[in-house]
């Protein structure tokens, strides 16, 4: 059997040239980081679970006309995805305080915002991900003006759309992180959603108990973060009891 090449490795996802030019295949690891990979752990199945979440988001986008790169689930732990040019920002749009803007303005983690916040990062671990604003994006060329209102409109469209799916299922959506890519039409380049969209780059809490079902749940030890991410994805369907990921084999006596 060929190898396959691989075109990156990170933190928890491997991408492999696809079968034809353009395509990519995305693999979903196991492994899990917090604060910068400073804290790490393979998570049994998490891959598999991430794999099922985001294609259920980024179909439902598609389907809403919110392009995204997603092309189709390969198998358990691969999808087919677009390539692009990913632009180096993370675009974090924010429904609560939490995290890094709770404790950057002293604000008590769980306030309702009075509207979506969207902030923009500069991807570059060695730097930590910093927060920069739109003028260092426009004065280095990160992104054009006509990117940014394009990214804000997608941001935006995708923040209604996931709150509205996960208020159904009983979910609050804090906050969450994407990736926007440039792909190319002919003469003409369009920014569509890229990377993943899973409980790895959303805060999502139960309604009712507050109890958190993201990756939170790694960051502060608060528990097994697979019963965290199988919750949701058996919320909305997404993954069926019998095809969630069996661990270990067990003895039966
Ligand atoms: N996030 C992410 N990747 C990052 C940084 C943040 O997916 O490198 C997500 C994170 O899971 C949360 C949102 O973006 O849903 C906002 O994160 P925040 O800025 O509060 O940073 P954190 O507290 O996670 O360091």
């Amino acid at each position: 059997m060929a190898r396959r090449t691989k075109i990156y490795e990170g933190k928890a996802k491997i991408l492999y040239e696809g079968p034809e030019p353009g395509t990519i295949v995305q693999y979903f690891k196991d492994d899990a980081t917090a604060f910068n990979a400073q804290k790490k752990d393979v998570i049994e199945g998490k891959g598999v679970l991430n794999n099922r979440l985001s294609e259920f988001f980024m179909t439902g986008l598609n389907q809403i006309g919110v392009p995204t790169h997603f092309i189709k689930r390969l198998n358990m732990r691969e999808q087919l995805v677009r390539q692009c040019e990913i632009i180096p920002l993370e675009v974090i749009v924010r429904n609560f305080a939490a995290g890094s803007m709770a404790k950057r303005l002293g604000i008590e983690e769980g306030l309702q915002l009075p509207r979506p916040i969207v902030e923009y990062c500069y991807k570059d671990d060695k730097l930590g991900d910093p927060l920069v604003t739109e003028e260092h994006i426009a004065a280095f060329g990160w992104a054009s003006q006509q990117d940014m209102d394009d990214i804000l409109s997608l941001a935006l469209r995708v923040n209604d759309f996931l709150s509205g799916v996960m208020m159904a299922v009983g979910i609050k959506l804090v906050d969450f992180k994407i990736e926007i890519g440039r792909v190319y039409d002919g003469d003409f380049q369009r920014l569509i959603i890229a990377d993943e969209i899973s409980p790895d780059s959303c805060r999502l809490w139960d309604i009712e108990t507050g109890q958190k079902l993201d990756k939170d749940v790694f960051r502060r030890d608060l528990g097994s973060l697979t019963d965290a991410y199988t919750e949701v994805a058996r919320r909305l369907g997404v993954m069926p009891k019998s095809s969630t990921p069996i661990s270990k084999p067990t003895l039966i006596n």
